[in-house]
């Protein structure tokens, strides 16, 4: 079957691998119809996080299930379905207390050695284990387009406002407007924030961010510090999402945030220490948090809000490219001349 494989340092390319087959009883095998390039994917393109060349890649799909092992109880051959980024054995410590994130089979689906070394969904199939913990059947009017975001971006955005505490009528900070920002923004708003500002310096980003409901703030044209105060009457955001990754953005969080506020970062990074201003933290009763998504957690009221309408992240979509095409849609992600790129499978 055709897969998008890594080659190296900013170099991806369409390979043939064998196509999987079912072999423990929870298995399901999934055709893909269509999967997605994360921000995530970046950090393997640009060599911050260890990959074998010729693995496959991708962790963002939804498809159809061709067929399922003798232990699969809630899906069958036909059923069109999604799964989160991530997968969880849904009967570890950690599953059992709804941290599915943290489970003791956790992996990330073409995230590399480090994530359970798991093959790609950038794929024409994907083997789905624990297939009744992994998938979600889609509702039968949503369609593929917007359904994909509840298996990464959308969920992991929805879960860090939540697991940051947003109440309604608060106003939030996003700084990024990729992907995972703009699913910020919509969820903020879905979920009652008065006010959304985003930061990002890429214009055609921000204008959507605004088209979703947000204010705009160019980083370098700007003191973006100035500008939330400004828009917060004096006292900074109530909570700060961190949608970039690394040290800068960390910091520059802890500047925007109100006293009492709440940070939650959101953005993959590989650095190991950050000098975190512990005495302006404890003067200022600040809350931080970090993590890797939850997605089986949250994904069930993403699936909800996407079929009542209250969510519609299909609007950030600019490219739906085939998957031969792949490797130029990581170009143009990369060089942020596209905003989410799809990559149409089957
Ligand atoms: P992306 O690379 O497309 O977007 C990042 C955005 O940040 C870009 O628009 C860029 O212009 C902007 N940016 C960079 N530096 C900035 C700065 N100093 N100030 C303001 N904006 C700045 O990626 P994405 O798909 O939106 O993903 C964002 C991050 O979320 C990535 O690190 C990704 O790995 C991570 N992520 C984490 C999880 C999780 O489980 N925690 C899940 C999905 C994605
Ligand atoms: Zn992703
Ligand atoms: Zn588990």
């Amino acid at each position: 079957m055709r897969a998008i494989l890594f080659q190296g340092k900013g170099q991806v390319a369409v390979g043939e691998v064998p196509k999987p087959t079912l072999k423990d009883p929870g298995d399901v095998l999934v055709r893909i119809t269509l999967a997605a390039i994360c921000g995530s994917d970046l950090h393997i393109y640009h060599g911050a996080i260890p990959m074998l060349p010729g693995s496959s890649l991708g962790h963002e799909f939804v498809g159809v299930v061709e067929a399922v092992g003798e232990g699969v109880q809630s899906l069958k051959p036909g059923d069109r379905v999604v799964g989160p980024f991530h997968v969880a054995c849904g009967a570890c410590r950690a599953c059992r207390r709804g941290e599915f994130n943290l489970c003791e089979k956790r992996g990330v689906y073409g995230y590399g050695p480090l994530m359970g070394n798991l093959p790609g969904a950038q794929a024409e199939w994907l083997l789905v284990p624990y297939g009744d913990v992994n998938l979600r059947k889609l509702p039968e009017k949503l369609s593929e387009e917007r359904a994909i975001f509840a298996g990464d971006i959308l969920s992991t955005a929805f879960g860090g406002l939540v697991q940051g505490g947003l109440r309604p009528g608060e106003r939030v900070a996003v700084i990024g407007a990729g992907p995972v920002g703009l699913m910020a923004v919509e969820s903020a708003l879905a979920l009652g924030a008065s006010k959304v500002l985003v930061l990002d310096r890429v214009k055609d980003r921000l204008e959507m961010a605004e088209a979703i409901g947000a204010i705009p703030i160019h980083v370098e044209r700007e003191n973006p510090k100035r500008r939330v105060l400004e828009e917060t009457q004096d006292e900074g955001a109530d909570l700060v999402v961190e949608a970039v990754g690394g040290e800068a953005t960390v910091a520059l969080a802890f500047e925007l945030v109100r006293p009492g506020g709440r940070i939650s970062a959101l953005g993959v990074t590989t650095t190991t220490t950050f000098p975190f201003p512990l005495n302006s933290a404890l003067v200022r009763d600040l809350t931080f948090r970090i993590g890797l998504a939850n997605v089986h957690h949250y994904i069930d009221q993403v699936l909800a809000l996407l079929e009542a309408d209250r969510l519609k992240p299909e609007r950030v979509i600019s490219h739906v490219l085939p998957l031969e095409e792949a490797p130029r849609g990581y170009e143009l992600f990369d060089r942020k001349e596209a905003r989410k790129v799809l990559l149409k499978v089957g």
